[in-house]
C-alpha cells in the first residue's frame, strides 16, 4: 500500500521548485501520536543513491520550496522522495521517487506497465549509471582557471569532471538491437565502434551522457534519447547508443556483483519455448503487443 496518496513537484518559477505530498490515511504508519513520527524529504539527481535531505522534522508540513533546485545544465533533473519514520521500529517509509513531470494518466500507467511486461521478457538486465552534473570537482584532473578536465583518461572521475564520474548503478531492463562492429582507420591504430538503439522504460531515465553496462561487459554511452508520450507523459524511452572501446576510461568504472549469480536474461525468456506458452505467460490472449505503438487514446 502506498504511505503517500499523493507527491508532486512543480514550479512556473525557474528560481525554485515546489514539492508537495499527502499521506494515505489508510496506511498503517499514520495511526498514533503524529508528532512521534519524522518527515523527511529526500533529493537525488539519478531518482537513486545518493539522497540528500532537505529538511527533516515532525509531520506538520505537506510543501516545501526547494531554493536549491536551480542550476543549469541541459541533462539535469532532480529527483524527489518524502519518508516518514516510525518511532517504535525506525523504519522509514519512502514515496516513489518523483520529478516536475506531466502526471500520467491511468492509461498511461497501463501501457507503461505492460511495456515493462514485454521487456522482462524481450530485454536483460543491464547496469545504468547515470553521469553526474553536480558535486564535487575531481581532484585529479579538474583545472579551475580554464574550468575544464585536463584529460579524460581520468581514473578519479572517469572523464566527467566530477567525483566518481557516476551515480551508484539501477540494474533495469533494457532491449538493447543487434549491431554491427565496423573497422576505423585512426592515428594510433585501428578503432572497432558500432551504433546501435535500445528501449527501456522512463525510469530511471537514461539522459545523454549515461553509462549502460551489459552483462558480457559491453560498454555503451548514451548519445541521445527519445520517448514516446501520452499527453506529455513519458511511456517508453528509446535510446542511440554508442559502443565504447575496450580501451576507453570507461571501462573503469567498477560494477560490483556477484558474477556466479548474476544472469542478466530473464527466466521466463529462457522457459519460454512456444508461442502458446508466451501468451499464457503474459497473458496477451485479448492483447495486441503492437497496441502500445499505435495507442489513440
Ligand atoms: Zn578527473
Amino acid at each position: 500500500m502506498r504511505v503517500f496518496s499523493r507527491t508532486h513537484a512543480n514550479s512556473m518559477d525557474i528560481r525554485y521548485m515546489e514539492v508537495w505530498w499527502e499521506p494515505n490515511q489508510e496506511h498503517q504508519v499514520w495511526g498514533g501520536n503524529p508528532e512521534d513520527k519524522l518527515l523527511r524529504l529526500e533529493r537525488s539527481e539519478s531518482g537513486g543513491a545518493p539522497w540528500s535531505t532537505l529538511f527533516e522534522g515532525v509531520l506538520d508540513r505537506w510543501h516545501h520550496r526547494d531554493y536549491s533546485s536551480t542550476g543549469n545544465h541541459a541533462f539535469r533533473s532532480w529527483w524527489y522522495r518524502v519518508g516518514v519514520t516510525e518511532p517504535g521500529t525506525g523504519d522509514v517509509h519512502y514515496s516513489e521517487p518523483f520529478k516536475q513531470s506531466a502526471q500520467p494518466s491511468l492509461e498511461a500507467l497501463e501501457i507503461s506497465a505492460r511495456f515493462g511486461t514485454v521487456l522482462r521478457t524481450f530485454g536483460r538486465e543491464v547496469f545504468l549509471y547515470r553521469k553526474k552534473t553536480y558535486g564535487a570537482r575531481c581532484s585529479k584532473c579538474w583545472d579551475p582557471i580554464s574550468m575544464t578536465t585536463r584529460t579524460r583518461q581520468c581514473p578519479v572521475c572517469y572523464g566527467t569532471g566530477f567525483m566518481g564520474g557516476y551515480h551508484a548503478p539501477f540494474r533495469i531492463y533494457m532491449k538493447i538491437d543487434p549491431y554491427a562492429d565496423q573497422i576505423q582507420s585512426t592515428a594510433t591504430g585501428p578503432l572497432v565502434v558500432a551504433k546501435t538503439t535500445a528501449m527501456c522504460l522512463p525510469f530511471p531515465d537514461p539522459l545523454p551522457g549515461s553509462l549502460i553496462v551489459e552483462g558480457e561487459n559491453v560498454r555503451w554511452i548514451v548519445e541521445s534519447r527519445t520517448s514516446t508520450q501520452l499527453q506529455r507523459a513519458d511511456i517508453r524511452v528509446q535510446l542511440q547508443l554508442h559502443k565504447m572501446p575496450t580501451s576507453d576510461i570507461c571501462y573503469q568504472v567498477p560494477v560490483r556483483v556477484a558474477l556466479e549469480d548474476f544472469n542478466p536474461t530473464p527466466p521466463s525468456a529462457l522457459a519460454v519455448n512456444s508461442s502458446t506458452q508466451l501468451e499464457d505467460r503474459l497473458d496477451l490472449a485479448d492483447w495486441d503487443p503492437s497496441d502500445i505503438y499505435n495507442y489513440r487514446g
